[in-house]
């Protein structure tokens, strides 16, 4: 039987994030490291956007990015920089 709730964590390895582009404008994505090996964000220089990494689950949603500025700031979500 197929275990369809258990949680598998995906982790952000070099090969995803060789795959992984910025969905606004397709570009390359910088990594922003919180500790040498977590990754909390996924820049786009470009853009000026961070898109979140959650449990290792990037976030790849351009609504849900947030600007580099309020990135660098402190916030974490769209939200946080809004509400900055
Ligand atoms: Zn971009």
């Amino acid at each position: 039987m197929e275990e369809k709730n258990k949680e598998r964590r995906v982790p952000l390895s070099p090969d995803l994030l060789r795959i992984l582009a910025c969905p606004k404008c397709k570009g390359d994505l910088t990594p922003c490291h919180l500790a040498p090996d977590v990754i909390e964000g996924l820049a786009c220089p470009a853009c000026a956007l961070v898109y979140p990494v959650r449990e290792d689950i990037p976030i790849m949603l351009i609504e849900e990015a947030v600007p580099s500025q309020a990135w660098t700031a402190g916030a974490r979500s769209a939200a946080d920089a809004r509400d900055a």
